[in-house]
């Protein structure tokens, strides 16, 4: 409860950016603050303890708080790219967004059969994203076993499209 009202005093809010009608959050003045960042991670970390043999960051956001989950559960971390980033071989899965398709990849082999998968980003929109990541763990041969991220927007119903993968999902904080 303390956590949440520290995030809440520390995350900014931007009406209408990048496009009118989107409510943009940014978690970039967390890191101004080490204390804080640090209690972000012993939450996350308390959540998938003992539950995951992996963590799949999803770029970039999930990055910042994903290792930092992975490295404190001695667990390892994959980094989930988008297209053209990544050396070959490589696995991908395609998405819709709004306009257009997206695609993202992982290094082929990272993500190992059978492992028990945290998939971590810092938000939780329409969950288009973690979707597709959730996908391309499975086309792994691995499970989805916890979802997690800072923020969740529940009007945007992220969460329906994370039923089918049985996963526990965790945010921190919810709008
Ligand atoms: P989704 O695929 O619609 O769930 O979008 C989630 C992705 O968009 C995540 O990788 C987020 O980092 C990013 N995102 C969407 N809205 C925001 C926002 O308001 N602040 C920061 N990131 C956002």
């Amino acid at each position: 409860q303390e956590l949440i009202k520290r995030l809440e005093e520390t995350i900014e809010n931007f009406p209408d950016f990048p496009i009118p009608g989107i409510q943009f959050k940014d978690i970039s003045p967390i890191f101004l603050d080490p204390k804080l960042y640090e209690d972000v991670i012993a939450d996350l970390v308390a959540f998938s303890k003992g539950k995951i043999d992996a963590v799949c960051g999803i770029e970039s956001r999930g990055y910042l708080f994903g290792i930092a989950i992975a490295v404190a559960l001695e667990v390892p971390f994959i980094l989930i790219r988008k297209k053209g980033k990544l050396p070959p071989p490589i696995v991908s899965e395609k998405y819709d967004l709004e306009y257009g398709s997206a695609e993202i990849e992982t290094r082929e082999g990272q993500i190992k059969k059978g492992q028990r998968i945290l998939i971590h980003d810092d938000l939780l929109a329409t969950g288009g994203t973690t979707e597709a990541a959730a996908k391309l763990v499975e086309k792994q041969g691995a499970a989805v076993a916890q979802f997690s991220f800072l923020i969740g927007l529940k009007d945007l119903n992220g969460d329906q499209k994370l039923e089918k993968f049985g996963a526990e999902i965790y945010n921190i904080l919810e709008y």
